[in-house]
């Protein structure tokens, strides 16, 4: 580090720096000077490379310039998120008194600064900083014992994850969370799984001492974080899920020094209650983020209606992670179709939810302190709102279309009926806050009249006297007979003004002795007179008061707000989740989408189905998107359960896999599908390895990452599973790849026995059909009509009869001279090699003895042991050499 030596006779403020960045060696230190956040030394040099801005110098330290650069306090926001952008933590040292205090305490004081937060990637409060739409997440992992668990939390609105996994599964549950900075006890990077699934994590890693992860301590840390004596109201946490909770909470003392969030009780949950979707398969099916890594081209993106920010996180968490559950998805699936139904009801409830500011976060910034009057405004008129939500379904007394229950829970949380305290508090807000909302509370102007009879009073005094000084003004210019004003300014206050032709009766006797000169500007003087001065301070002091009461009277409404923060976070969430299934409910209306039908089986019967991202590409180009069915039935079912999907490229087969794959994350999200029908056996887990998704970037080349996901997927499937598989072993020669898809679809079929849709250009796959029990062949169509080829995109019994690859090439634009010599070579081949093997020939894999067994003595090998060599003529021996040869 090129840190100077601190000791080294630093000036006053420099010792306050070197201070600051001592207890935050890893952080750039945003160091408030006046109006700017100066950075020096190192820290400089960083951010002025980051930010292209200008690094000069500002005095010296042990006798070399010190480097520094600037950014104004005003626009520090932008600068914060382009720092955290690029990787950087950023500790925030403010003045802690004004420069007026600091000389009051008398000599060569120096205003006191102290850190007051380290803004991190994960700890993110402020809109500006914020993806409206967007989860900001922190999360902490730890491993005890063999169990691992992954804690999270959203500071911007309090929320509180925890999921005890395992370490295998610590991929899964981190991709599910999409975590913008992740806790890490150091002590685990050493474990291969867990570098691994943090590098598939792609959150902001941040290495943590293992001392903090100690149980006794994180318990400690986790009671003093929500002030509780006990953690038993939490259920019975392991030691992996208090460890990683602990880590949150230490790095939260740590990053908000000392300020406390309003967080909500851990919420809980395990592997067995969502899906589990690892990263890659994440990544493939393009839940949240396209391959591009923008929200478009999602399928988020393509269902999301939500009117409301808190809405679109809610439904992203949703996707993010599909229940288990058929009671809890029924649950969800009953509010859609309730809005379904009702429309009007939808409309009007939509129409009321666009105005819904976002609570929990402006909730949050409150509890953190760095909440204003905008703020408490968000949740006066989320309150407000809310009783009226619940007022459109008050309306509704026929009590055959009463609400299901997830739609009446959510209105028992809105109704400020049901939450006195609440009421209390609205009420509070609606009374005292004024309509002109500032960001800041200390500029004033924000509690209404008749609140507080001591602010009036000041505010009296402050306005009485301005309209004493308009008086005044007249009156010192009548008896001059000189043109002035009384103006004002930070640095004067009020002072008389001419121009400097008028000024000159004033400055000579006898008008001298009233006006006092205070300053001479080019075409301006400007005077006081005793009377202005005494008034001067007498509305200075006012104006102080009055803002020292509003103050005052925000942080008791802060405080009010804390008290009701758990009513306040269930109503914020109540409103997501009416967003929500208002939202699926007019996706589903706009597409046609049908309710699921999720039960225990392993059934997965789709009829009509459409990709909802390709269709809505298909249709902007003015085309029809073809709906399609797919039949599977799990282990035990009599129908097939491994189906072999073949057709020429661009026929269809990767939309037709991956469609099936959305429909079983919708539908265990909670969401209606974009199909016919859809009767669905809950999917513990779904793989996907599509295409030949380049991994370069991390070193593996392409052939090495599909054969690690295959791997994954062989050695983790259940027969609950739905996988899909697309072009496996097409990143190597023809016969290698042919076997391992060979071996892939055996092992997928006996072993694994879970549902599986097997995309191949293999043709010779097809014959599979006859040799396992529950293989069922399928083909998208495509025929040749004058040389040129047409794809219906029609998935139909039956393998797919050629692979038209010559006619594709022709379709993509290759020069005819090369498609005619291609169609040459590929007729010579097809007459001289005949089929290209017999495969058919081939033992079954499962019925060949497994490798282990094999690897005993071949036929060979027996017939050698047997032969007498001493007893055997020249002639015998010759015989038997031929024997031998011919048992090979
Ligand atoms: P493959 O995997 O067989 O090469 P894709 O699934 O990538 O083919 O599909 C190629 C293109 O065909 C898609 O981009 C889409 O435009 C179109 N397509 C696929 N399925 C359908 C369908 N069911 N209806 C209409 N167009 C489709």
């Amino acid at each position: 580090t090129t840190l100077p030596d601190p000791a080294a006779g630093a000036s006053p403020v420099m010792a306050q720096f070197f201070e600051a960045k001592t207890r935050q060696p890893d952080a750039l230190v945003f160091f408030r000077m006046g109006d700017f956040y100066e950075l020096f030394f190192e820290d400089a040099q960083k951010a002025a490379a980051a930010l292209g801005i200008t690094l000069t110098a500002r005095g010296q330290h042990a006798g070399a310039p010190i480097p520094m650069c600037g950014v104004p306090v005003h626009a520090a926001e932008a600068y914060l998120a382009k720092l955290i952008r690029a990787g950087f933590k950023v500790a925030v040292c403010e003045q802690m008194e004004n420069p007026a205090e600091a000389k009051k305490r008398g000599g060569k004081s120096i205003v006191h600064r102290d850190v007051v937060r380290v803004v991190t990637p994960g700890t993110l409060t402020e809109d500006g900083l914020l993806d409206a739409r967007g989860a900001n997440r922190l999360a902490a992992i730890a491993v005890r014992a063999g169990a691992a668990a992954v804690a999270s939390v959203e500071l911007s609105t309090g929320e509180v994850e925890c999921l005890a996994t395992s370490v295998s599964g610590l991929a899964s549950a981190l991709a599910a969370l999409g975590p913008s900075e992740i806790l890490v006890p150091d002590r685990l990077f050493a474990d291969e799984q867990v570098s691994a699934a943090l590098k598939a994590a792609g959150g902001f890693v941040q290495p943590l001492p293992q001392a903090l992860a100690e149980p006794s301590a994180s318990e400690a840390r986790l009671k003093r974080l929500y002030g509780v004596e006990t953690l038993d109201g939490f259920g019975a946490l392991s030691g992996a899920e208090i460890s990683a909770l602990g880590l949150i909470a230490a790095h939260l003392e740590t990053t908000q020094a000392g300020k406390l969030p309003a967080l909500s009780a851990p919420r809980r949950a395990g592997e067995a209650d969502v899906m589990a979707i690892d990263p890659a398969t994440r990544a493939s099916l393009e839940i949240e983020k396209a391959t591009s890594g923008s929200r478009e081209g999602s399928l988020l993106a393509a269902i999301d209606r939500t009117v409301t920010a808190p809405g679109a996180r809610l439904l992203a968490a949703r996707l993010a992670r599909p229940l288990l559950d058929p009671a809890a998805i029924d649950a969800r699936l009953d509010a859609v179709a309730w809005f379904c139904e009702h429309r009007g009801q939808r409309q009007r409830l939509r129409e009321q939810l666009k105005g819904l500011g976002d609570m929990a976060r402006a909730l949050s910034r409150l509890a953190l302190g760095r909440g204003g009057p905008r703020d408490l405004g968000c949740l006066r008129d989320g309150l407000t709102m809310a009783e009226a939500v619940v007022a459109l379904f008050a309306s509704t007394r026929d009590p055959l279309v009463t609400p299901p229950a997830e739609i009446a829970s959510a209105l028992a949380a809105l109704n400020p009926d049901l939450h006195a305290d609440l009421l209390a508090f609205r009420d509070l807000l609606g009374a005292g806050l004024g309509s002109e909302l500032p960001a800041l509370a200390r500029d004033g102007g924000f509690v209404a009249e008749g609140v507080r009879p001591e602010l009036d009073h000041a505010r009296a005094l402050r306005d009485d006297s301005r309209r004493v000084i308009a008086q005044l003004e007249a009156r010192l210019a009548q008896e001059s007979g000189v043109a002035l004003k009384v103006r004002h300014n930070a640095v004067l206050g009020y002072f008389v003004e001419t121009t400097a032709k008028a000024a000159e009766p004033l400055m000579g006797a006898p008008l001298n002795a009233v006006f006092i000169h205070r300053q001479t500007l080019a075409n301006q003087v400007r005077f006081t007179t005793v009377e202005l001065a005494e008034l001067d301070a007498k509305i200075a002091q006012a104006a102080e008061r009055a803002l020292a009461i509003e103050v005052d009277t925000f942080e008791a409404w802060r405080d009010a707000a804390c008290a009701v923060a758990a009513d306040i976070h269930a109503a914020a969430e109540a409103a997501a989740r009416l967003d929500v299934a208002a939202g699926v409910a007019e996706w589903g209306e706009d597409v046609g989408a049908a309710r699921p039908t999720v039960d225990r089986s392993t059934a997965f019967e789709a009829e009509g189905a459409r990709h909802p991202v390709v269709e809505a590409a298909v249709r902007r180009a003015g085309e029809a998107f073809t709906p399609n069915d797919c039949r599977l039935d799990g282990a035990g079912a009599g129908g097939p359960r491994l189906a072999l999907v073949t057709g020429p490229n661009m026929a269809g087969k990767s939309t037709f896999l991956r469609q099936n794959a959305l429909l079983a994350v919708l539908a265990q999200a909670g969401c209606f599908v974009p199909a016919r029908r859809l009767r669905l056996g809950v999917v513990d887990r779904l793989f996907s390895r599509v295409g030949a998704g380049d991994d370069l970037a991390r070193g593996r080349s392409t052939f090495m990452a599909e054969m690690v996901e295959t791997a994954a997927i062989l050695t983790q499937a259940t027969p609950r599973s739905l996988v899909i598989l697309d072009e496996i072993g097409r990143g190597t020669a023809t016969y290698d790849g042919l076997a391992i898809a060979w071996a892939c679809a055996e092992a997928l079929h006996e072993t694994n026995r879970c549902r599986a849709l097997f995309a191949t250009h293999y043709h010779e796959l097809a014959v599979l059909d006859g040799r396992l029990a529950y293989v069922a062949n399928l083909s998208l169509k495509a025929k040749e009509w004058n040389g040129d080829l047409i794809f219906l995109h029609e998935a139909g019994p039956g393998p797919a009869d050629r692979s038209y690859g010559v006619q594709v090439a022709k379709l993509a634009g290759v020069p005819q001279p090369v498609v005619i010599r291609a169609r040459e070579v590929l007729e010579r081949l097809e007459r001289e090699a005949g089929a290209p093997a017999h495969l058919d020939d081939l033992p079954l894999f499962a019925a060949a003895a497994p490798a282990a067994e094999r690897s005993g003595p071949s036929a060979a090998e027996e017939a050698l042991k047997v032969l007498d060599l001493d007893g055997m003529s020249p002639r015998e021996a010759m015989e038997a050499l031929y024997r031998l040869k011919g048992l090979l």
